[in-house]
């Protein structure tokens, strides 16, 4: 793909801004964080936007070609992220809300902690993204900016801030298919939409060379609906901005692609067949590789490759090794491939293995915390209970485990959960309370594999 001249421009605008930041200009920053993490994990969060908070509001309305100041800036606030449905939706990083002020609506950008502390996303680059977001909102007024579509929105964000090809990069590591990047332009949005939400916008500053961004503000702000302002500033013909946009992009994604996978791909294979040796060693030459491949795509497997060096690792019982690799994966490839939450759960689960209760349970508080909605949550719940019971601990144990019944009720892992809180009951010696719950087991589990085993804790307890 071509190199963007439009985008090394507003990159190298950032670069100059952010090195010019002033300390102590903290207005935009409400240091009133409440959650479950504690001060000393937020404060270097708050520290960090409130010296950088002014830069960014310039550096993206800059790009925008709006005044460098608006009355009142938007502020910046840190929250922990609301409890939803688990394993539906991995949550936002980041939204801009609107709420009453002293002198009226203000925009309020808020970001959740746990991105922030789990390291899923570069906080300058997130920062500049929601600055993009009200900049627009503001300088269009809330209902032209609406009317903008969704992918429109989110290209601009991501192509001011810098995030738009390890965005693409990211999402392709997901699905390893470059048509799948491509959904089409519609106002159906959902996380995987945003590569090519980046692309997109790409292709527009390209088309529309050096001042494309503050002309189609301009065209915006006029009215103009915005498929027509599109059109118009990237100099295609109407009707035909989506057509163009993929003949122009899609070719050099699916070359880019074909060189990833060629290395990614035979080792997965293995590992797939359970041929762990095999894939080990597959993996192994991935990540010390050959030169890296052309385009886009380029490197966006390498997170995913170590994730799966680490399992084949533990697969074959090399768990110090694996153990390093998880790390390796939670800590630098968090913003790079979806599997750090994966990776963070599998750390506790090699600690368990190996018997070491006390830093298992710490990995697991940690995962559960940094990870509320990994597909994996429940299980990290249930995990961090059975550290907890095979330390003799059976208060706590029997807390977290009837948490994972009531909290994910229709998780397969909710099974053990109910059988083992019947468990640590029976431990603590709370006789009928035990035998009510390995009763409402029986009831509630009928098929289970552990039904044999509740049916003899019952007839033991009875004999008491
Ligand atoms: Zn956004």
């Amino acid at each position: 793909m071509r190199k963007t001249i439009a985008l090394a421009g507003l990159l190298h605008l950032a670069g100059a801004l952010f090195s010019g930041a002033r300390a102590g200009d903290d207005a935009l920053v409400d240091p009133a964080y409440e959650g479950k993490y504690d001060d000393a994990t937020i404060r270097p969060f708050l520290e960090t936007a409130a010296r950088i908070a002014p830069a960014s509001l310039r550096c993206a309305r800059r790009a925008l070609g709006l005044p460098d100041t608006v009355s009142p800036a938007p502020k910046i606030r840190i929250c922990d992220l609301a409890p939803l449905k688990p394993g539906r939706y991995k949550g936002p990083h980041a939204k801009t809300v609107a709420e009453a002020g002293p002198e009226g609506l203000e925009l309020v950008i808020v970001f959740h902690a746990e991105s922030l502390v789990n390291g899923s996303g570069d906080f300058e680059k997130r920062l500049l993204h929601e600055m993009v977001h009200a900049s627009m909102r503001l300088s269009l007024g809330d209902d032209k900016y609406k009317r903008c579509p969704r992918w429109l929105r989110e290209g601009i964000a991501l192509a001011v801030a810098g995030q738009g090809p390890s965005r693409v990069r990211y999402e392709f590591s997901i699905t390893l298919d470059a048509g799948a990047l491509l959904q089409g332009l519609d106002e159906i949005h959902g996380p995987k939409d945003y590569a090519e939400d980046f692309l997109a916008v790409d292709f527009l500053l390209r088309r529309g060379g050096d001042r494309a961004l503050p002309r189609l503000l301009r065209l915006l702000r006029e009215g103009v609906p915005p498929p027509r302002a599109v059109e118009r500033t990237a100099r295609v013909d109407p009707g035909r901005f989506e057509t163009s946009f993929r003949s122009a992009v899609l070719p050099a994604l699916e070359t880019s692609a074909a060189s990833e996978r060629s290395r990614f791909l035979p080792p997965f294979r293995l590992f797939q067949r359970q041929e762990y040796a095999q894939a080990l060693e597959g993996f192994e030459t991935f990540v010390k590789g050959p030169p890296e491949a052309e385009g886009i795509l380029a490197g966006s497997l390498e997170g995913k490759a170590l994730y799966y060096r680490a399992k084949s690792l533990f697969q074959l019982g090399r768990i110090e090794e694996a153990l390093a690799g998880f790390a390796t994966v939670r800590r630098d490839h968090a913003c790079t491939c979806g599997l750090a939450d994966d990776a963070s759960f599998f750390e506790g689960e090699c600690l368990l293995r190996s018997k070491r209760l006390e830093p298992a349970r710490s990995a697991f508080r940690r995962f559960v915390r940094d990870h509320p909605h990994s597909n994996f949550a429940a299980l990290g719940w249930h995990k961090l209970g059975l550290c907890h019971y095979l330390g003799g601990e059976y208060q706590e144990a029997l807390e977290l485990c009837q948490g994972v019944v009531e909290a994910f009720p229709k998780a397969r892992i909710a099974e053990n959960a109910h059988y083992d809180a019947a468990n640590a009951l029976r431990a603590l010696g709370k006789k009928e309370e035990a035998l009510a719950l390995f009763r409402r087991f029986l009831e509630t589990y009928p098929g289970s594999r552990f039904r044999g085993l509740a049916k003899a804790h019952i007839e033991a307890l009875e004999k008491q």
